[in-house]
């Protein structure tokens, strides 16, 4: 979503991973907590104490957002909704859904089994609280512990604020959606009021900030940010999902693509292809019948003075999954297959023809007009 993810380790299938800007807020967590919370809750502990109950803290959190993560992802899968992994950004994670749930109450099922989860992890670790202070465990020990009690309970409320696309936000979209069968309508409403929440955390963050709660200030201020930011994407997700269900790439792509025959040199191919059209990748077809492809990195491995004397056919690699797609595909798939690989162009392939190729440019030309006309 943001950018490069680290994978972590896989639990039931799903990977679990956290985006880079996780690690920036696993120092401002461990740093809040070390320096801001534990010495304001368990007073005159040494500063190497605060600090490893701060790294414990942050690690407690992580934890406890993969398992709270986790469980919507059980239900998700369980309603045969594919799911990709789990990856940590910001306050919280992101099960990441291939695809939209199917109805209303799929959808409410999924969000409240997050905050469920969480509820129960919080009473449990306020349990284990509660025996280790009865067993005289060490106070520091115990101070997670406590901490991650209360953690989870808030984490519970947090998500359960009616700001799309947080859980809270699901939930209510779900009853919306259920009550006037319409997605569009029902995603518009819960994304406005969670763009509203995001602005009013973001005006208390800076309230805040300039009062003197530095920390608290920062806090809300980035949970605006996050939520606001999320918020709107998740409309124009919707919007994207509306105007190209039902629609087939046959629809956009152009039928004369620019082929390169066999036989040509890595010479001409430079110059009177790559050079000349700009792209990465060519198909490589005679008569019709795509052959294989060409790019940019093949030609880049051989030597200047090969150009001449080798032949595209002697260099081609045969076209994969991640470049072809069939003309009957669902414009969506197009645009996740594009999305997943980081390329702009596809060849349309039927049989061993190639019928036509699909950029990312004609299909946003096509997003952006249907839109314009159709959704505002
Ligand atoms: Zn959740």
């Amino acid at each position: 979503m943001f950018g490069r993810k680290i994978h972590l380790f896989t639990i039931f299938g799903f990977d679990v991973g956290i985006d880079f800007t996780w690690i920036l807020l696993a120092v401002l967590i461990t740093w809040s907590l070390a320096k801001g919370l534990f010495p304001v809750w368990f007073a005159n502990y040494s500063t190497a104490t605060y600090w490893w109950m701060g790294v414990a803290g942050a690690i407690g959190l992580f934890l406890s957002i993969v398992f709270h993560e986790f469980w919507h992802s059980i239900v998700a899968r369980h309603y045969g909704l594919p799911m990709k992994g789990i990856t940590l950004f910001v306050f919280g994670g992101v099960a990441e859904m291939e695809e939209e749930p199917q109805n209303a109450k799929t959808e409410l099922l999924m969000a409240i089994a997050g905050p469920l989860s969480s509820i129960v992890l919080g009473i449990i670790f306020l349990a284990v609280y509660a025996l280790g202070a009865t067993a005289r465990w060490p106070e520091p020990v115990g101070g997670v512990v406590f901490y991650l009690g209360w953690l989870n309970l808030v984490l519970a409320v947090f998500n359960l604020l009616p700001a799309f696309p947080l859980d809270g936000g699901r939930v209510l979209r779900s009853i919306l959606w259920f009550a006037k069968g319409d997605l569009r309508w029902a995603t518009r409403i819960a994304s406005a009021i969670g763009s509203g929440v995001g602005i009013f955390l973001i005006v208390l963050g800076l309230l805040s900030f300039i009062g003197g709660s530095f920390i608290t200030g920062i806090w809300y201020f980035l949970i605006g940010m996050f939520i606001r930011g999320a918020a709107l994407m998740s409309y124009r997700q919707v919007l994207i999902r509306n105007a190209l269900s039902g629609e087939t790439i046959a629809h956009f792509m152009q039928t004369n693509p620019v082929t390169v025959p066999p036989s040509a040199s890595i010479r001409e191919l430079v110059d009177d292809y790559i050079y000349k059209y700009h792209y990465k990748m060519f198909p490589v077809a005679a008569d019709g019948v795509l052959e294989g492809c060409i790019t940019s990195t093949e030609v880049k491995n051989i030597p200047r003075e090969q150009w001449g004397s080798l032949r595209v056919q002697d260099v081609l690699v045969p076209c994969s999954v991640n470049t072809t797609i069939s003309p009957d595909t669902d414009a969506m798939k197009a645009l996740a297959l594009m999305n997943k690989t980081g390329r702009s162009r596809l060849m349309v392939v039927e049989g061993d023809q190639l019928v036509g190729v699909i950029t990312l440019k004609d299909m946003l030309k096509f997003l952006n007009l249907k839109i314009d006309l159709e959704e505002t």
